[in-house]
């Protein structure tokens, strides 16, 4: 490599949340990083990128300054810091939201119950935002950790935080009253890339698309008797048709096929009511898109 070629900068989690998803997702695009413990920097082999390893507070201002040309952060992270960044990709990890809690013993009458109540968060621009457009003079208490806990010490009132399962909310004796954001892990780039570095990002975005669609879809494979391969064929989309192929005992085919996720239980369930035998499963390494 040529020390004049273009490298496309990428901002991670150094560790937390998103650091692992993060990390396979890209090396499941063939894309590794010589990262040693603690390092802040690393060189991709293979692929002309170079990661930095940052708190993820920090990724949307080292983004926006070109530090960093693009990144993997929480659109909550995103939204909360307020630099205006390109969107270039939604992940699917990371998924989280974020709520308004307060104590379960209060009785919760609407959004006006805080009306002048002190509201504890470490996302005070979301929340200030959010009351705003919904009339609520509200004080807004920021904390950087440990939210949870403030209306039971006395800090608060309630309070608006991260909720994935809400087992920390019960924990806490505090009920959810309110989702105001949904909020994934998503790739940002600077806008004012240059064209030899938003041609790497493409190829990035490339793989990751290929990836993504692997793990969302399986292959299909079954057995039929001819006269029912006609029905099957029609519960099968497949990427193009399915392909059938005549199998060794006169009268029956093989039918393969590629079947997503979201149908996956549904579309069995019919495989099976039109005669379908010998259904095999198979994960899918990496689908072309
Ligand atoms: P850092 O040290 O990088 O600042 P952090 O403590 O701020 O890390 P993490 O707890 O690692 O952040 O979470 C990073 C991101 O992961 C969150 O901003 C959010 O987008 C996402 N996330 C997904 N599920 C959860 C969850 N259950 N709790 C917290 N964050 C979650
Ligand atoms: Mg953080």
């Amino acid at each position: 490599i040529k020390d004049t070629e273009t490298i496309l900068r990428i901002a991670l989690q150094k560790s937390g949340r998103l650091h692992d998803d993060s990390m396979d997702l890209m090396n499941r695009s063939g894309i590794k990083f010589n990262t040693g413990a603690g390092r802040l920097v690393a060189q991709s082999t293979g692929f002309p990128v170079e990661a930095l390893f940052l708190r993820d507070d920090d990724i949307p201002q080292t983004v926006y300054d070109g530090v960093a040309d693009i990144g993997i952060v929480g659109e909550n992270e995103y939204a909360e810091k307020g630099y205006e960044l390109e969107i270039v990709k939604h992940l699917n990890f990371g998924k989280c939201r974020l709520s308004l809690a307060i104590p379960k013993s209060e009785h919760y009458t609407g959004v006006g119950w805080f009306d002048g109540k002190k509201v504890a968060t470490s996302y005070p621009r979301i929340l200030k935002k959010f009351f705003e457009e919904k009339k609520i003079q509200a004080e807004i208490h920021e904390i950087a950790g440990s939210v949870e806990i403030a209306p039971g010490i006395g800090l608060a009132d309630a309070i608006f935080d991260i909720v994935s399962s809400g087992s920390t909310l019960v924990a806490n004796s505090l009920k959810e009253v309110g989702v105001v954001m949904y909020s994934q892990a998503v790739v940002v780039a600077n806008k004012n890339l240059e064209p030899e570095k938003r041609e790497i990002l493409d190829q990035m975005l490339f793989r990751f698309n290929s990836v993504m669609a692997s793990a969302t879809n399986k292959y299909v494979l079954l057995n039929a008797p001819n006269e029912r391969v006609k029905d099957i064929v029609k519960i099968l989309p497949g990427m193009k048709s399915p392909t059938v192929l005549p199998l060794a005992q006169e009268g029956w085919s093989s039918i393969h096929s590629v079947i997503s996720e979201e149908q996956f239980w549904e579309v069995i369930d019919q495989l099976k009511a039109c005669g379908a035998e010998g259904i095999l499963i198979i994960p899918i390494e990496k689908m072309i898109l």
